[in-house]
């Protein structure tokens, strides 16, 4: 039987130093608005939270510029800043915020083993999964060249800054065409580059992106580069790749918004807890409650539908209100 914790048992690792395994009330995997906001909530339940970072500690948001659309910042704020400030509200009630990356999981027992860095093991009582998903890219150097300038995964975030504008987006399934469509209602042009004749999207999005007049459907093309002076100007595309009839086509534009779907940290949990077919783990509706007890998930990894930071951040307070109440069931 796991005996009720020492919470100063987190204090002493705030030097980094460890110890060869740690047992926790509460442990946050992931550092973006879920894992933030999840560790505000527990620290101030007194779960003495202890947040592992990941290898993009505030994750997809630092890679953003300015965020315009989280509430509470009438005058917008960058992601790199935002994330600071949600880190420092975290630490301020007492979260241990630390590097490291979670590499393997056993979640067979009660009390639930995470490793970080392969290394060191963590005991915890509850395990709150924030680890996000990463968006696709096609793995051109231009995406890294132009990142920041017109180079974008992500079009609720970023289309504003295209109003009136000509930008492209690349994909042909539901991600792609809901941008599309985002974009289309904010720019004056959105190229949609569909690598073969036919839409994946669902049926209602294909035909609701072929019926918008201002996407137009670039099939069987292919993305070769980007060009422009700093920033995106224009991109350079294969038509009909290795056939015939193959030749290059240039577009002017000012974004270049990637649309090829999104990755979701979810590798280490899969032999446990629940996922969908693409990988977003799985929670029971309305809760962040995965199938093992005592595991729960927020933010991106459980969510391909909405993926905001103030989605992510809701769900983050929820995971940390279900982890208290699953620990006040548990030792009454
Ligand atoms: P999908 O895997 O469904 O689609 C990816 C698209 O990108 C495909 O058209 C694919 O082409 C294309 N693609 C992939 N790699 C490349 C590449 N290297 N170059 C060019 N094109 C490429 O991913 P989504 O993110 O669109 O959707 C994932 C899941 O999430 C789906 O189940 C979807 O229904 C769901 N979803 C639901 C939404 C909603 O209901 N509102 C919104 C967004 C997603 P190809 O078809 O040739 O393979």
């Amino acid at each position: 039987m796991f005996k009720p914790l020492d919470i100063n048992d987190n204090k002493e690792n705030k030097t980094g130093e460890t110890t060869a395994s740690e047992h926790l009330k509460c442990l946050i995997i992931g550092s973006g608005p879920a894992g933030y906001t999840a560790a505000i909530y527990a620290a101030r339940a007194n779960l003495s939270p202890v947040m592992y970072e990941g290898l993009q500690p505030g994750g997809q948001l630092t890679t953003t510029t300015e965020v315009e659309n989280y509430p509470g910042y009438p005058e917008g704020v960058t992601g790199p800043v935002m994330m600071e400030d949600l880190k420092k509200q975290a630490e301020r009630f007492g979260t241990d915020v630390r590097w490291g990356m979670a590499t393997k999981v056993d979640f067979s027992g009660e009390i639930h083993k995470v490793w970080i860095d392969d290394e060191k093991l963590i005991e915890a009582e509850t395990v709150i999964i924030a680890t996000g998903a990463t968006a696709k890219y096609l793995g051109l150097e231009d995406e890294k060249k132009y990142a920041g300038g017109g180079v974008s995964a992500c079009a609720t975030c970023d289309g504003f800054f295209y109003r009136g504008k000509d930008v492209a987006v690349v994909g042909g399934g539901d991600t792609a065409t809901e941008e599309a469509m985002y974009l289309a209602g904010l720019c004056n042009k959105v190229y949609l580059i569909v690598r073969r004749d036919e839409l994946r999207a669902s049926k209602v999005m294909a035909e609701r992106t072929m019926k918008t007049p201002n996407i137009e459907i670039l099939w069987k093309h292919q993305t070769k580069g980007l060009f422009g002076d700093g920033v995106v100007e224009g991109a350079t595309l294969v038509k009909n790749q290795g056939e015939a009839d193959e030749e290059e086509v240039k577009i002017k534009i000012d974004g270049f918004f990637l649309g090829i779907g999104h990755t979701p940290n979810s590798d280490i949990f899969k032999d446990y807890v629940n996922t969908n077919e693409v990988g977003y783990i799985k929670t029971i509706p309305g809760t962040s409650k995965t199938n093992v007890p005592g595991v729960f998930a927020c933010g991106d990894v459980q969510d391909d539908q909405y993926r905001q930071a103030v989605t992510a951040a809701g769900s983050g307070c929820m995971a940390a209100i279900d982890a208290e109440r699953y620990l006040s069931e548990k030792h009454g």
